[in-house]
């Protein structure tokens, strides 16, 4: 039913099969009212969407009879995947809830569903005590459901509740492990996203999804912006549905990967897709209202399925970190949703296939490049996985210069190897901002070679400090009697902070010049 075809980070390219089609992942589902329809699925569909979702409540309630008729394919007129929400966060928000879990599912299944949501309960935000209802009785609810189940081709899906309590998150998320559900569906975090409230998600994400067994697919109700695709998809969401494309549009707003404008500040539209090709920004101030609308939710729907195709497309190359990092300059609130990613590193790192498919250069360029899967898994063999050669008892680190590479083309060490044939006390490595310690063995390993650096006085102090604590580590790890350092001509900074933590731990080293290496080579 879901086949993962590539990894990155904890982003998943795949493929997940439903009775009407393949959904292709990350995907984006584009939210349809059933009532009003403001963009015709059928015009959806030809955008390259492969499914779009829509409201089983507003449908009972409004066009039942129609529906159960004709089915909810032929009703919408798209013919691919249709996914179909309970409704329940819509009647939890205007009212009481009217409907039986077996009412719903019945329902569904009618009018032929391909992916189909239970009633459930959603959390909206307020009190811990509601919370807590709306956990235990979505899992009653979901325990239920299964037993009204009539047909087997029906993907269904489990929502899991708890907001913000992340203890309440996990909680109703260990229900996904052994409850016969296809899909996973993380709940309610609509109010979050309405106030930008991205480093809540990203823990909430994180929490479920550290439970949730990896061979489902997870979905992620009410994803609104483009902006916050390449982040919830890095962590690992594989679906989410958007109605943003048509409420921004009713208000007038012109969406970006980067941001949002209005459309009267805009003199000329800053995009490609037919809509903005065909009309000037003038021309489609000057329409009226309803065409308006609809054009504007085009150009939205446009930038979100080619948002989308550009994060597929680096998830399969292996480059979506670079989007990550480009993506979190664009507003202050994707910044703050990146650091809060890097806190959480250890999940990307259990989750980063530790074998790259396509093994790219790497570009390292300020603290948050520092924290990139490659480099820590690098800190992380050194620690776990590396022995030194057997004898070697005495440390010589040269400095790695960067517009040499590999890093023992250097001309110094050759010299060096030329006269230590015999001697195998010494072992020699190098020294490099972000990566530490590339042992002379390594350095035609990926991504030791492989990598660029931004000019030496463009790197961060704090770069500086964190690749002396991790050359440290080594350093005491390995337990070398003595340590050479070669006097830096670029990283000035970083010895300094090295010899600073050195001293703290009462390791004895000297920094040597060219000449004294050499000689130190040859007196063994
Ligand atoms: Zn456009």
């Amino acid at each position: 039913m879901f086949e993962i075809k590539a990894k990155d980070l904890a982003a998943r390219l795949g493929e997940i099969k439903t009775k009407s089609g393949t959904i292709r992942t990350p995907a984006l589902l584009p939210v349809v009212n059933p009532v009003t329809q403001e963009i015709p699925p059928r015009e959806i569909e030809k955008l390259g969407f492969d499914a779009i979702i829509t409201n089983a409540y507003l449908l009972k309630k409004y066009r039942k009879r129609e529906a159960l008729e004709k089915g909810v394919h032929k009703l919408l007129g798209f013919s691919k995947s249709i996914m179909t929400d309970s409704g329940a966060y819509q009647l939890l928000m205007y009212g009481s809830i009217d409907l039986t879990p077996e009412e719903i599912v019945y329902f569904q299944e009618s009018i032929d569903s391909d992916i189909a949501v239970i009633l459930d309960v959603p959390t909206t935000g307020a009190s811990r005590e509601e919370a807590e209802k709306s956990v235990k009785e979505t899992i009653e609810n979901a325990i239920e459901s299964i037993a009204h189940r009539r047909r087997s081709d029906i993907l269904w899906v489990l929502p899991v509740q708890g907001g913000t309590y992340l203890d309440l998150l996990s909680k109703s998320a260990e229900y996904t492990r052994n409850l016969p559900y296809h899909i996973v569906a993380i709940g309610s975090p609509v109010p979050i996203m309405e106030k930008y409230q991205y480093d809540k998600l990203i823990e909430m994400i994180i929490t479920a999804k550290r439970i949730i067994p990896d061979d489902k697919p997870v979905h992620l109700f009410g994803a609104g912006h483009p902006m916050i695709f390449p982040f919830i998809i890095a962590l690992g969401i594989d679906m989410f549905d958007s109605a943003a494309y048509i409420l921004y549009a009713k208000d007038d707003r012109y969406m970006l990967p980067s941001g949002t404008l209005r459309l009267e500040e805009l003199d000329t539209l800053p995009c490609t897709c037919p809509i903005c090709s065909k009309y000037t920004a003038n021309e489609l101030k000057s329409l009226n209202k309803i065409e308006r609308i609809r054009l504007l939710a085009l150009h939205n729907l446009y930038i979100s399925i080619s948002e989308l195709k550009r994060i597929r497309q680096a998830i399969k190359d292996g480059v979506l970190w670079e989007l990550l990092e480009e993506r979190s300059k664009s507003h202050p609130m994707l910044f703050s949703a990146f650091k809060r990613i890097i806190q959480y590193i250890d999940y990307i790192l259990d989750k980063t296939p530790s074998i790259k498919s396509n093994p790219v250069g790497i570009f390292f360029y300020d603290e948050l490049s520092y924290y990139r899967p490659e480099n820590l898994l690098h800190h992380k063999r050194l620690k776990e996985y590396y022995t030194k050669p057997q004898q070697a008892k005495k440390l010589i680190l040269l400095e790695a210069d960067y517009n040499i590479k590999p890093y023992n083309r250097k001309d110094l060490y050759i010299k060096m190897r030329v006269n230590r044939e015999f001697n195998d006390r010494i072992h020699i490595a190098f020294y490099v901002p972000f990566l530490g310690i590339i042992p002379e063995e390594l350095t035609e390993t990926y991504p030791l070679s492989q990598h660029e650096l931004p000019r030496p006085d463009d790197i961060p102090e704090r770069v500086h400090l964190l690749t002396a604590k991790t050359i440290v580590d080594y350093i005491v790890r390995y337990g070398y009697n003595e340590v050479i350092v070669e006097k830096p001509k670029y990283y000035k900074k970083l010895i300094q902070q090295l010899t600073r933590e050195l001293k703290r731990k009462g390791i004895v080293f000297r920094v040597a010049e060219e000449n004294e290496i050499i000689r130190e080579v040859n007196h063994i």
